[in-house]
């Protein structure tokens, strides 16, 4: 009974958002999934219990913060990107030690992942660079929580302005896309990208093809398939 609640709970919160904008996480990711969630386009569900980890995260990120303001490092927390147009995001702090200023973005995962990481992932230092940008302050660390079993390993990222221009210019030029109804090519290594494994979209962007499109010729496939399913 409470499972069904709480999974119902869930699943509605879910299928009630939808993207308007831009978040920090979308720096770096399959442009073709950001446009589609821009567009509404039909999805597979989350399992509940997937969204309950992220929640999960959320939690533990606290328990962190909580520990850092006890030892007084703490500046600002759950801190908002200053606003502009092209995209929204908020830090999980800005924390001072000794003369230094830090953008900290904690994340965590489990046993088997983080014990096979040995530098941090390329989507986190993406979306701290873009902190450091938005928040001018030229260090960053990310640190990690195995929440099996609540070990800790930090790495010290500094501001690297290529990296920063070449996120910034995939994110205009995805707006182009979605402002002119293009569909995004799909990734090049979709057969072993990491994001394919999880991506809510995979059904019809295996079905609309590989190369861009307009967003109404993917729509006429897309539509031909719900049609099918409904005929099944
Ligand atoms: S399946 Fe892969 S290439 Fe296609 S939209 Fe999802 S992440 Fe992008």
């Amino acid at each position: 009974m409470l499972k069904e609640l709480i999974d119902n709970f869930y699943k509605e919160r879910e299928k009630n958002r939808q993207q308007t904008k831009f978040w920090i996480t979308d720096a770096g990711r399959c442009p073709r999934m950001i446009f589609f969630k821009f567009k509404n386009a039909p999805k597979k569900g989350i399992d509940p219990r997937i969204l309950r980890m992220f929640d999960h995260g959320d939690y533990i990120h606290r328990l962190i913060l909580n520990a850092l303001f006890s030892v007084g490092i703490v500046r600002a927390s759950e801190i908002n990107i200053p606003s502009q147009e092209l995209i929204s995001g908020r830090a999980d702090a800005i924390i001072s030690v000794g003369d230094e200023m830090y953008v900290l973005d904690i994340k965590s995962m489990n046993s088997m992942v983080f014990r096979g990481l040995e530098k941090p992932k390329e989507e986190n230092e993406n979306q701290l660079q873009l902190y450091l940008h938005y928040f001018k302050i030229p260090k960053g660390i990310l640190l990690y929580v195995n929440k099996d079993t609540q070990d800790l390993r930090e790495f010290f990222i500094e501001k690297n302005q290529e990296i920063i221009d070449a996120l910034l210019k995939e994110l205009q030029d995805l707006k182009n896309k979605i402002d002119s109804d293009e569909t995004p090519a799909a990734l090049a290594d979709r057969s072993k990208n990491w994001q394919c494994q999880y991506c809510q979209f995979k059904d019809i962007c295996s079905l609309i093809g590989e190369d861009n499109l307009s967003w109404d010729s993917a729509k006429n496939k897309i539509e031909a398939l719900e049609t099918k399913k409904e005929d099944q």
